[in-house]
């Protein structure tokens, strides 16, 4: 084999940005007392929401080529600019009142990978950290890839707490679960390896929801962790700040934990929020 396929690539990708209230991202409460669900529509929260970047990635492995979850639809802004309107087709009025978004043209996920000329169906796995919507919103979009795969628990939590989902997204889309074993790894102790070798692990990081799974991807002795909503910034992790939200706050506040360990390992070569604004769309070689 070449060297080139026996080395990892991820791209990470920006598929537009998402609004959100300041509370959410980096708890604050003597600024922001209220509850962060409904700051997005105080005074305060609309002099001060924030614009974050939405990631997802895509990772060319000698196994296959995987997607980690999958930004926004193009339905949310037909014309590549902010509609009140097809958001609130998209996402329905109470989800639209929560979190809205906006997808410049050419960036949702298959207009960024028909670019590298990668098709839906050339995909081998979709991987979802969590069915949150801007990271499912793209599912129709994707829907050929070979296997699309959430944890059992995440899944479980779209049943238990529906009000948190947006469920059309995933309306015929073929979805099927994983479940996480007792590994001893993340701070559950509990991860799914998707290949049995390591390579691409699925690392349950409860939290922010039941079932939200970090991914972490290792060649070669280093690893890239991808840690989706488990934090915001590198800054989360940096001055552990959790937040603004959380299924379980505690829960939240040890996965933190967990990522500031493993991000701290000399083998990690970076390690990346979902919404980071410092992130910046680049590729990583392992
Ligand atoms: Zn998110």
């Amino acid at each position: 084999m070449s060297d080139v396929q026996t080395k990892i690539r991820i791209h990470v990708f920006h598929t537009g940005r998402v609004c959100v209230s300041p509370g959410l991202p980096f708890k604050d409460k003597e600024k922001n007392p209220h509850p962060v669900q409904l700051t997005l529509l105080s005074a305060y929260g609309r002099r001060q929401r924030i614009w974050l970047p939405v990631s997802a990635y895509l990772i060319e492995h000698p196994q296959g080529r995987l997607l980690v979850d999958t930004g926004w639809h193009r339905e949310i802004s037909p014309q590549g600019e902010y509609s009140r309107f097809a958001q609130i087709r998209h996402l329905g009025l109470a989800h639209f009142l929560l979190n809205q978004g906006v997808l410049p043209k050419g960036e949702a996920l298959v207009e960024q990978l028909a670019r590298l000329n990668i098709r839906p169906k050339d995909i081998d796995y979709v991987l979802l950290t969590h069915l949150h919507s801007d990271h499912a919103s793209g599912l129709k979009q994707v829907k050929e890839a070979k296997h699309i795969l959430v944890s059992e628990e995440e899944w479980q939590d779209t049943k238990a707490h529906a009000e948190r989902y947006v469920t059309s997204m995933w309306k015929g889309v073929p979805i099927e679960t994983f479940a996480f074993k007792e590994t001893g790894q993340g701070p559950a102790g509990r991860s799914f390896d998707l290949f049995g070798d390591g390579s691409v692990e699925m690392i349950q990081l409860p939290g922010h929801t039941s079932g939200l799974a970090a991914v972490k991807i290792s060649h070669g002795g280093k690893f890239v962790l991808l840690f989706s909503d488990g934090g915001y910034a590198e800054k989360s992790w940096q001055e552990m700040i959790p937040p603004g939200t959380a299924l379980d706050e505690k829960k939240a506040y040890q996965s933190l934990q967990w990522i500031r360990e493993m991000s701290q390992k000399e083998e990690c070569l970076e390690s990346l929020a979902n919404h980071d604004m410092n992130v910046i769309p680049h590729e990583i070689v392992l």
